[in-house]
């Protein structure tokens, strides 16, 4: 007992002690920090994202921040229609890394989240049994991980619009705004909130307060409050408009009048020859109504490097012949006029920052960027392999469609112009954190954006 006595009197003499140390050295005793867990699931692969947050500040906007990201290997989960067993294992390597970089004591308090885009709303309409088999191999995976799983769904293309709008208005620090950044806002008229483009794989979003919203298509209507402030915000998301589904897309229709097994495509460098596989091709949901019997079953792609031809070719992917609204982007979707300033994200970013068309703070010229895609696809596939050896041959030989692809969707499908394409801002990060819905999401479920401006601390001066 005297023993006992004698070491609880010894370790609150550490402890005072320490604080004594931290005292006089003037050091802050730890911080409080938070950590969440979100995995992206999308279609051609899963990234899983760490972010952090001081407890105390959990209400203020701006304050959460990426701390890791972590590339799956291996296809995103929808590619495992086939072994779904396999999903699940495929994320172990990526949360043990989540499990090093969130200390332990911490690990049971963490949530995680898995939200999968637009690969496994394909896959769902394919083969609904593979969908689900594959989410609860997932699930299982992240229930048997030592954090605090949240669950693991399909979110909507709403949701995806809508969060990647969130993520990127938070991040610039749009929804709290300080007297000097609102007088600057109004001195360079520069838009309140930012709108969102996002392109993946398979599905493209597109999202942006609009003052001339009207109740025409109620669908791509959101309302939110945030930080005391209401918005009135229009999305939609395109399924089968990913740069990937868009490529199948295009296929589908050139072999409505292909004549023999070799199809010349104007969409790839010259040089270039790929062989695609069609026996399962018209399965996907994106190139189903256009199922065609052919009398072979492989198709040799060869490139021709032109742009022009490209560009036309893509353009037939936008069918603008019949608006039941006032005004329409494509397929007879409504879209209000485009307004302010939009940030361009994931794959958008991706393929501009490889052609070195971001340059920021002064956004290129329209006719700058169309010229440097039109000699970008005009260069021999065996000089473009040589100059960028270091770069995986699966996206480099389709930066030439995707340049094309994304400008027609920008022009022909949303209507941008030279006049307000400077509009547009290509962008990776903001800040530590990757632009994306991923933050957007978890601030969402773990209600870190207050619908009212939170009360500031009594006599404060801030
Ligand atoms: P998702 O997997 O649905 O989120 O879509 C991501 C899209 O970006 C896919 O089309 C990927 O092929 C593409 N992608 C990812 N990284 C790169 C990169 N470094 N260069 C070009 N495309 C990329």
């Amino acid at each position: 007992r005297t023993i006992l006595l004698i070491l609880g009197f010894l370790s609150t003499l550490a402890v005072i002690a320490l604080i004594a140390v931290a005292v006089t050295q003037n050091q802050p005793l730890p911080k409080n920090i938070k950590y969440g867990i979100v995995l992206d699931a999308g279609s051609s692969h899963t990234n899983l994202y760490v972010y952090e947050w001081p407890a105390e500040k959990e209400n203020d906007t701006g304050v959460v921040r990426q701390v890791e990201v972590c590339k799956v290997e291996g296809p995103g989960i929808s590619g495992y229609s086939h072994a779904t067993e396999k999903a699940g294992p495929s994320l172990a390597q990526c949360l043990q890394q989540a499990e090093d970089v969130i200390p332990s004591a911490q690990h049971k308090e963490t949530p995680v989240y898995l939200g999968a885009t637009a690969g496994m709303r394909l896959l769902r309409l394919q083969n609904n049994s593979a969908a689900e088999n594959v989410l609860s191999s997932v699930g299982n995976t992240l229930r048997s991980a030592p954090f605090n799983f949240q669950g693991a769904r399909i979110i909507t293309g709403q949701e995806e619009g809508a969060y990647g709008w969130i993520t990127i208005n938070y991040l610039l620090g749009n929804f709290k705004q300080s007297g000097w950044k609102k007088l600057l806002h109004s001195l360079k008229s520069l838009s309140e909130t930012s709108g969102a483009l996002d392109l993946g794989g398979a599905s493209t979003q597109i999202t942006f307060v609009s003052k001339d919203l009207t109740s025409e298509s109620p669908e791509n209507q959101l309302y939110f409050r945030l930080y005391g402030k209401d918005y009135q915000v229009y999305t939609h998301s395109f399924l089968c408009y990913g740069k990937d589904q868009a490529l199948q897309q295009k296929l589908a229709r050139d072999l409505q009048t292909v004549e023999n097994s070799s199809l010349p495509d104007p969409c790839f460098h010259k040089g270039y020859e790929r062989t695609i596989n069609i026996t399962d091709f018209f399965k996907n949901p994106c190139t189903s109504d256009k199922k065609k019997q052919l009398p072979f079953s492989q198709l040799y792609i060869k490139g021709e490097g032109d742009y022009q031809k490209c560009r036309e070719s893509i353009q037939k992917l936008f069918n603008k012949s019949n608006c039941p609204y006032s005004s329409c982007s494509f397929n007879g979707i409504y879209l209000p006029p485009l307004q302010g300033d939009f940030g361009a994200f994931s794959a958008f970013y991706f393929v501009m920052n490889f052609l070195n068309l971001t340059s920021e703070p002064n956004p290129l010229a329209l006719n700058k960027v169309i010229r440097t895609i039109e000699s970008f696809c005009a260069r021999p596939w065996q000089e473009v392999k040589t100059a960028y050896h270091h770069i995986k041959e699966k996206y480099l030989s389709e930066y030439c469609f995707s340049g094309a692809y994304i400008l027609s969707l920008l022009e022909n499908g949303y209507g941008f112009t030279e006049d307000n394409w400077q509009m547009i801002h290509f962008l990776g990060k903001i800040g530590s954190s990757d632009a994306g819905w991923t933050l957007g999401y978890m601030l969402n479920l773990t209600n870190m954006i207050p619908a009212e401006e939170p009360a500031g601390p009594p006599l404060s001066h801030g």
